[in-house]
C-alpha cells in the first residue's frame, strides 16, 4: 500500500435544497485500500460518491482525485463506478452481455469511440475476471441479480481502472452468492492491485473483506482500518445510526436479531 491519496476531500459540504446532505467532511483513501462506506439511509454516501464522480459539485470545500483538483482532471477512464440499482435489467432489456460491458469504454471525453476488434477482445477479458465470459452473448435481462452485478463490474473494468466504486453492490444479489461476490472483490483488490470504495449495509461483514471502513452520517463520524473498526462499538454505532443496530462481529458469530 502506498501514501499516493487517489482521493481526497476538505472540509466538503453539499446541499440539493436547503438542508445539508453532506456536511464538513474530510476524507482520503490511500492507494491500494479496499474501503467500506457505511450509514444509514439517507446518510449522504451516494451523494459522497457523486462528488467524487464530478455528477455534483461541492458548495464548500474542495475534491481531489489522483492529486488533482477535480476540475482539472480528465482521465475518468481511470475511475470505475457501478451505481446503485443498476442490476436492474428486466427480461425484454434489448442488449447483449459483450454489448453491455462494452458501453463501459464510452468514456465522457469518447477516448474510445469506435467498437473495434480490441474493444471486443477487452470486453472478453474483462468478462473473463469476473467469471462471465461464458455468458457474453447472453441478454443482460435474461440473467440473475448477481450475475447481472458481475457484468456490470465488467463494464466498470474493460478500461483498466486504477479505482473501482460500488455503490451498494450486493442488493439484489442472494445471500449464497455473496461471499463469491467479495472474493472477487478481494481478488481484484489485492491480485490486480484496484483500489476500491464500496458502499454497503453489511456493517459486520465489511470487516472481513475490507481493509479499511469508514461511517457516514452526513459527515465522517468515524475513518479507520478494520481492526480500529472493531473497537468502535456497538454504542457508537447506535448513535450513528440515531436507533438500536448490533454489529455482527465475525470473531464470535454473533446474528443481528
Ligand atoms: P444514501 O446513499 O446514504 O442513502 P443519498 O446520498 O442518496 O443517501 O441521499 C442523501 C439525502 O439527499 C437524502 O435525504 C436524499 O433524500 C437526498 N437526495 C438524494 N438525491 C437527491 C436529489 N437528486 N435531489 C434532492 N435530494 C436528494
Ligand atoms: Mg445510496
Amino acid at each position: 500500500m502506498s501514501d499516493r491519496k487517489v482521493v481526497e476531500m476538505k472540509n466538503v459540504s453539499f446541499k440539493y435544497e436547503k438542508e445539508w446532505v453532506v456536511e464538513d467532511v474530510n476524507f482520503s483513501i490511500q492507494e491500494g485500500q479496499f474501503l467500506g462506506l457505511v450509514g444509514p439511509n439517507g446518510s449522504g454516501k451516494s451523494t459522497l460518491v457523486k462528488l467524487l464522480l464530478g455528477l455534483v459539485k461541492p458548495d464548500k470545500g474542495t475534491v481531489q482525485v489522483f492529486g488533482k483538483p477535480i476540475r482539472q482532471f480528465s482521465r475518468w477512464e481511470e475511475i470505475g463506478y457501478v451505481s446503485q440499482k443498476s442490476n436492474s435489467f428486466n427480461s425484454g432489456f434489448p442488449a447483449s452481455v459483450l454489448e453491455v460491458v462494452k458501453s463501459g469504454l464510452v468514456s465522457r471525453l469518447g477516448v474510445f469511440r469506435f467498437f473495434k476488434r480490441e474493444h471486443t477482445q477487452k470486453a472478453l477479458d474483462a468478462l473473463k475476471i469476473v467469471e462471465m465470459e461464458a455468458y457474453a452473448n447472453s441478454n443482460i435481462g435474461e440473467l440473475s441479480g448477481g450475475q447481472q452485478q458481475r457484468v456490470f463490474i465488467a463494464r466498470a473494468l474493460v478500461s483498466d481502472p486504477s479505482l473501482l466504486i460500488l455503490d451498494e453492490p450486493t442488493v439484489g444479489v442472494d445471500a449464497k452468492h455473496v461471499t463469491d461476490f467479495y472474493d472477487l472483490l478481494g481478488r481484484l483488490n489485492r491480485e490486480s492491485g484496484i483500489t476500491l470504495l464500496m458502499i454497503t449495509h453489511d456493517i459486520g461483514t465489511i470487516t472481513e473483506h475490507a481493509t479499511h471502513v469508514a461511517c457516514m452520517n452526513k459527515t465522517i463520524h468515524f475513518h479507520g482500518d478494520t481492526d480500529e473498526y472493531e473497537e468502535f462499538n456497538d454504542q457508537d454505532l447506535n448513535d450513528l445510526y440515531g436507533h438500536k443496530v448490533h454489529q455482527l462481529s465475525h470473531n464470535h458469530g454473533e446474528v443481528t436479531p
